[in-house]
Formats: structure tokens, sequence, C-alpha cells
């Protein structure tokens, strides 16, 4: 954390300084103090009109300098707080997929915005509050002996316990804070659930499960929140108690002095007054602190999501000329020991197209996942034309290949941007993108380029989506097409008119995952893989392969039943 603020130095000599100021300023106010009672008991009327002067002097620098103070926090502590948020999202966005994954996207948003708010509240401004409630007290101490080294012995002794006691609830609050961050975060991931599945949750009558649901969510988050508040709570009162204490000490002991003719009144006044600067400072140290080592948790979240995760990949620039050759494939997933690819050969052509076919959960989009780089730990090669996967930069290999899942994401901005997402395109292909997807054929005077498509693209169909999502792989031109179940949201004709279109482009290698077993179609392409249980069962032409009488065969039999 250091780093955030030293990135800022002179912004934080500025702040330093001007709570020296301040802090010197505030313990000073003893001497007038001082002076007023001293000059009013010997009724001396010109020292009186003095203490005026100082005091008019006083007050408006007093004033100025606390407002440069709140001035300059305020501009260190948003400076810190943007950078830390930005840092935040460039590790998030620095994650490769396997890794952004493994985690809910809700945690991400959750860290950003509730995690970043306990970090601005309990820790940064614990922080600032930290600088000035530090330095009053050394002033007011340094002035105390200068009154009286009797009193300043004993507001001293008192100090060690206001500092010690309440520092022991730390570990507590730490324990406490970890807990409702987790509990806030739980939080939002379920309503971020319940919010994403809305449509299924009205029209399978789920309404009051998830009210039901939010309902026990809330309550937790409450309990999470009093128990900390609880901890919270012990540690303000007994400082408070602890800072009472030692201003009455203060005053006892002061008085005994006077009893004794070795103090005026006037000191009395000073020391009592120097003693507040040193008990209400420390009393809010006693509060900040445990706030701020509190807050561990909390940073060292926000920190770690931070850190801009080593790139897996390699520095090579990938090209795709020739072929992509899979070879003695093997990948589990993390969560799962057996392996979901076992021994897959085979090799990619370049501008072939290839039908991937297979039951439900034989590992068909995982196989894809695999040869775009979406996957790293797995066993055998992936080479493009003639280098390994892992040696390839994740741009490089990214610009080679588009894929198109079943749902399709879209931007919340117009169809023209979410087709080339703010990426430079040149207008011939842009045009022929529209064409070749079938988005031309959804556009009339209503629905142009310019309509928006709402949140997710909620102002249009699940084929258009689509369409606009085939529209935006064909505007970068790159050489390779996955389309998983991509075109099944379409109705059937424009399904065909699509991939039809799709298997007519000669420079695009084509890779469709499909449940559509249509022969006319299925006989367009060059290979048809079908696999079983994580391996390559059979490829070959659909023709072949039908003629073979082998899985393939026995499959479609099955599925046309
Ligand atoms: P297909 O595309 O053929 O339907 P998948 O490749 O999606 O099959 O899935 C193959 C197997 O891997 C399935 O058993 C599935 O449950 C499992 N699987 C898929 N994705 C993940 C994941 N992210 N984590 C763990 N298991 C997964």
């Amino acid at each position: 954390m250091k780093k955030y603020f030293l990135k800022h130095k002179m912004l934080l000599a500025a702040v330093i300084l001007a709570n020296l100021v301040l802090a010197a300023l505030s313990a000073s106010a003893a001497f007038i103090l001082r002076d007023a009672l001293n000059v009013a008991l010997e009724m001396n009327l010109s020292g009186f009109r003095n203490v005026i002067v100082i005091s008019a002097i006083y007050l408006p620098i007093f004033a100025a300098s606390r407002f440069l103070v709140e001035v300059l926090s305020a501009k260190l502590g948003g400076k810190i707080i943007q950078k830390v948020r930005h840092d935040v999202f460039s590790g998030i966005m620095s994650r490769d997929m396997t890794t952004f994954g493994s985690v809910n996207s809700a945690d991400y948003i959750s860290a950003l915005s509730n995690d970043i708010e306990l970090f601005e509240k309990n820790y940064l401004s614990q922080i600032f509050l930290l600088i000035y409630n530090v330095l009053t007290p050394i002033f007011a101490i340094g002035i105390m002996f200068y009154l009286s080294p009797i009193v300043a012995g004993f507001v001293l002794l008192s100090l060690v316990l206001l500092v010690v006691i309440p520092s022991l609830f730390g570990k507590g609050l730490q324990s406490k804070q970890e807990k409702l961050s987790g509990r806030l975060s739980l939080f939002t991931i379920k309503n971020k659930d319940i919010f994403s599945g809305f449509e299924v949750i009205k029209s399978y009558q789920m309404a009051k499960q998830a009210n039901k649901d939010f309902a026990e969510q809330n309550k937790e988050v409450y309990k999470a929140q009093l128990s900390f508040d609880y901890i919270r709570g012990v540690t303000v009162s007994l400082s408070m108690f602890l800072g009472l204490l030692t201003q009455i000490g203060t005053i006892l002991v002061a008085a005994y002095l006077i009893i004794q003719g070795n103090l005026t009144g006037g000191a009395l006044l000073a020391l009592v007054q120097a003693s507040s600067q040193i008990s209400m400072p420390l009393q809010m140290l006693s509060e900040a602190a445990p706030m701020i080592s509190g807050s561990k948790a909390v940073v060292a979240r926000l920190l770690s999501l931070a850190q801009v995760e080593d790139s897996p990949f390699g520095t090579d620039t990938a090209t795709f000329d020739e072929a992509i050759s899979i070879k003695n494939l093997e990948f589990a997933y993390p969560e799962n020991d057996a392996p979901v690819l076992k021994n897959i050969n085979f090799t990619f052509e370049k501008n072939k197209k290839y039908a991937l076919i297979g039951k439900s959960g034989c590992g068909k989009t995982t196989l894809t996942k695999a040869m775009v780089g979406y996957l790293r730990d797995y066993q055998g090669k992936i080479v493009y034309d003639t280098s390994e996967l892992h040696a390839l930069s994740e741009d490089s290999v990214g610009k080679l290949s588009s894929m198109i899942h079943q749902n399709v994401y879209m931007f919340d901005e117009d169809i023209a941007k979410n087709i080339h997402l703010d990426k430079d395109y040149e207008d011939a292909d842009f045009r022929a993108a529209i064409d070749d997807s079938g988005v031309a054929q959804f556009l009339d005077n209503e629905r142009t380029l310019e309509t928006q498509v709402g949140e997710n693209g909620s102002n249009l169909s699940g084929g258009q989506r689509q369409r606009i999502a085939v529209a935006r792989a064909l505007t970068r031109n790159k050489p390779l097409m996955i389309l998983d179940e991509g075109t099944s949201a379409v109705d059937r004709l424009t399904a065909r008119d699509i991939e039809t279109r799709l298997l007519g482009k000669e420079d695009l290698t084509l890779i469709t995952i499909t449940h559509a077993l249509d022969e006319d179609m299925l006989s367009q392409y060059d290979e048809i893989i079908y696999m079983e249980d994580g391996t390559i069962a059979e490829h070959g032409h659909y023709l072949n392969l039908v003629s073979q009488d082998g899985s393939f065969s026995k499959f479609l039999a099955m599925s046309a039943q």
C-alpha cells in the first residue's frame, strides 16, 4: 500500500506539513487560554488587549490551515482511491480466461464497489486522521512539560493505558471486518444471480423463494455488520472512558499543585486545554488504529486483485498459414480429476470446413477452447503451423480466431458498435460481414445500425444477437471461426442460410459444433469429426462415415429415433 502513498510524494509532504502546522496551532491555543485567564486574575487591561490581538491573528490562521488539511487530504485520498480502483480493474483484466472464470464475476464487482468503500472509510480516512492525531499530542506534551513536568508525567502515564488497552481489540475487529467483506461479496453474487435469472424466476414462479433467499442473505449481512459494530462499540467506549479519566486526573493533579502554590490558575487552564489536545486525538487514534489493522484483509484482497498476472502466454507471433495440429492432447478441468479430453490427434487444415459432432458433454466445446488458447494446463501439443501454443502471445493467437457461443454477449451500445467493437475496419469488410451474417436482413427503417441493443441485447431476438456475433467475427477477417451451436437460436432456415454463406467463404476455416444433423448441410463440410467421451471416435467426409456404418452412423440412427 506504501507505493500508493509514495506515488504522490509532493502531495503527501504537503498533507504532512499542513497537519504539522495545524497540530502546532491546535496545541498552542493553550498559551492563549493561559494568558487570558492570568490577565483576568491580575486585572491587567493592557495584557487583556494583547491577548485579543493575538487571538485575532491566531484564529484565521488556524481556520485556513484546517481548510488546507481538508483539501489536501481529500486530493491525496481521491488520487489513491482512483489508482487502487484502476489497478484492481487492470489486474482483473490481465487474468487469462481460466483464472478469470474461477471467480464469480460479481465478486469482482463487489471488490470494486464494497471493498473500495470499506478501504476508503476504514483505512484511508483513518490514516489521514492518524497524521493529525499523532502530531497534535506531541506538541501538546511538549507544552505540558514546559508548563508543569509533574502534570505532564501523569498524563504520559495514563496515555500508555489509553493506547494499549483498545489496541488489544484490533485482531477481533480484523476478523469481523473480514467476515463482513465476505458476506457483502456473497450478497452481491447472490443478487447478481437472481437478477440475471429474472426470466427463469418469473416463469417458474420462484419469486417467493428468491424473496426468502434474499431475506436470509440480508439478515446475514445485518448480523455480520452488527458483530463488527459491537466490537467497535467496545473499543470506542473504552477509549472514551480512558480519555475522560485522563482529563479529570489532570485537573485534579493540577488543582493540587495550585493549592500548594506551585501553579497559576492560567497554567491550569492551559494544562487542561493541552491535555484535551492529547486525550482527544489519542481517543481518535485508539479508534482508528484497530480500524486500520482491521482493514488488512480488505487491503490484501484489493492488492492481490491489483496484481497484474504473469501472462501464461509466450511472446512469439502466431500464424495460421497451413494448419493447426493437435497431438496427444489431454485435458482435465482443475475441479475434476477425470480428463475431459483424451489422446486427441487431429490436424485442422487452413480454409477447410469441419463439423464437430457428438453427445452433449463429450468435450466438443472444451476441445475448441483448448485450440484457441483459453485453457493452458493441457498435456500434449497444439501447434499453430510450426509453433506450439504455449510459445505464442495471447494477442496474436486471439487475432486468428473467433468463437461464437450460444449466449452471445452484447454491449449496451448500438448495433454497429456491437459489430466493430470500436476497432478500425474496412468499409467493404463491414458491409460484407453485415450481408454474410444475415444482419442486413433484419435492418429496416425502424431498426438501423444506430439502433441501441439494450442491456446485453435485450431489444433483440436471440437470432438477431447471433447474427450480430457472426458479423462481429467476419468484420475482423479472422481466418478461423468456431461456431459453438452458434446458430441454434436462429430459425432453421436462417441458420442454414448463415451456415451456407460461411461454408462458401473460401478463406475461412470453419469449425461448427452442431446438433443439427441434416444430411444436405453436413455433406457440405470437408470433414465430420465425431467425438465420444473425450476422444475423436471417427472423422472423415459425411458420406464416407455414413457408408462405414461405424459409431457416427449409429449415433445418427439413434438421434433419428
Ligand atoms: P460439449 O461441448 O461436448 O457439450 P463440454 O466440452 O462443454 O462438452 O464439456 C465436457 C465436460 O467437461 C462435461 O462433463 C462438462 O461438465 C465438463 N466441463 C465443461 N466446462 C467445465 C468447467 N469450466 N469446469 C469443469 N468442468 C467443465
